[in-house]
């Protein structure tokens, strides 16, 4: 293992072989002079933090809706924390940590309000105007809905940048394909015949590390949020897969921790001993395959950068439990299933009368046929705040549900 340089803070004062070099980017859809201060993925990093979609994740929820506690996690501070394990495996492992920040950033700009409640009522409400992927969905908020540059819609991403986005999770064509999303999204085919994103390779290294630092953050946070919530019983810590070490560890050494000490003791043990175990076998991956240049990555016939087998069963063994006991837990179900009809009202709504969407997108939306109106609304509601869309709701409904779970006081 490289020795940390703790003048630079990297492990390795020169970046791997495999690492995407901004010097050789392959540049922007539309061309752009050179920044004299920051490289192109050190640019992209900055414009997703400038961004309008950035600053909604603070209103966007993750597991719980914000009006229920002022400590859970949001789609914002999720994001934060997917980048700061983005970052850690990246510089361990010599890639391009500003490209690996920049993914990790902007991976959930497309994320609905509501969670997955939202994006599942905008998966069923699209379901004849196109889908909804949120995936795709972050590919339009950075390649179209972002109106802040006078030359073009969007923020102008580089191609890796891009690439990155929407293949973090697997190759979309082709062989390597995982072929969980049925069609192509229209958003990702739209785009790529404007911008081809070798849809049928891998993406970069660095986008594989934002794919596992998402895996890491929401595992790990969720865990802590639903002890938090009181979802998960402190005492039955010792059965929750892959977190029964630690908590079996931290009772023999401390004896009576409990709370917010215990809680977090466990999640700082679960997310270091992940980012090792990633960094560890990606670097046995990498050694075997020896990839000569970022592109041997995206014409590989596997990912690189993976957990290792035994890790990767015991974090699938870990995530079931939290489905079960925090995600489908009744007490966020009843907030969610309320969540979820009230965007699916919004959806219809606006879909039957244009004419209550606000002025900029009444305008937009004008001139479009009626088949090509379904996807703006779907965008609208899409990019909106949990907060807007109750603000909505109350503006458009005689009645909004309260979102509240019976006997929760926020
Ligand atoms: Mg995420």
């Amino acid at each position: 293992m490289a020795n940390l340089d703790r003048r630079t803070g990297s492990f390795q004062d020169h970046p791997s072989p495999y690492a995407c070099d901004p010097d050789s980017s392959r540049g922007r859809l539309y061309p752009e002079a050179d920044c004299s201060s920051r490289d192109c993925f050190q640019r992209d990093r900055d414009r997703v933090i400038h961004s309008t979609a950035f600053r909604r994740l603070t209103h966007k929820t993750q597991v719980f809706l914000y009006h229920e506690g002022d400590h859970y996690r949001t789609r914002l501070t999720h994001t934060i924390e997917v980048a700061q394990v983005a970052r850690a495996i990246s510089r361990q492992l010599g890639l391009n940590e500003d490209l690996t920040e920049a993914l990790a950033l902007a991976h959930d700009l497309g994320h609905p309000p509501f969670g997955h409640a939202g994006e599942r009522a905008l998966q069923r409400a699209a379901k004849d105007h196109g889908g909804f992927d949120h995936n795709a969905q972050s590919l339009r908020v950075v390649t179209a809905l972002e109106r802040k540059y006078a030359r073009f819609d969007g923020l102008n991403l580089t191609w890796e940048t891009l690439e990155g986005l929407v293949k973090h999770n697997g190759p979309l064509l082709g062989a390597h394909s995982r072929d969980t999303l049925g069609a192509l999204p229209a958003a990702i085919a739209d785009y790529n015949r404007r911008h081809d994103l070798w849809l049928d390779r891998f993406a970069s290294a660095e986008a594989q590390v934002a794919a596992l630092a998402d895996d890491i953050a929401y595992n790990s946070h969720d865990l802590d949020d639903g002890l938090r919530a009181g979802l998960i019983d402190e005492e039955a810590l010792g059965d929750v897969p892959l977190v029964g070490q630690y908590f079996a560890a931290l009772k023999a050494e401390y004896g009576d921790l409990s709370g917010s000490r215990l809680h977090y003791e466990i999640n700082r043990r679960l997310i270091t001993d992940l980012i090792v175990d990633v960094a560890t076998e990606s670097r046995h991956r990498l050694d075997r395959h020896r990839p000569a240049d970022c592109d041997a990555v995206r014409m590989a016939d596997a990912p690189v950068i993976a957990f290792s087998g035994h890790m990767a069963q015991e974090l699938g063994e870990l995530s079931v439990f939290l489905f079960a006991e925090v995600y489908r837990a009744p007490r966020v179900m009843a907030i969610m299933s309320q969540a979820e009809m009230m965007v699916a009202e919004l959806f219809e709504r606006y879909f039957d009368d244009t004419g209550l969407l606000p002025a900029g997108w009444r305008a937009d939306i004008a001139p479009l046929a009626d088949t090509e109106r379904g996807p703006r609304i779907v965008d609208f509601v899409a990019g909106m705040t949990d907060r807007y869309a109750i603000e909505e709701h109350r503006r458009l409904f005689d009645c909004t549900p309260e979102l509240i779970s019976p006997g929760v006081h926020p």
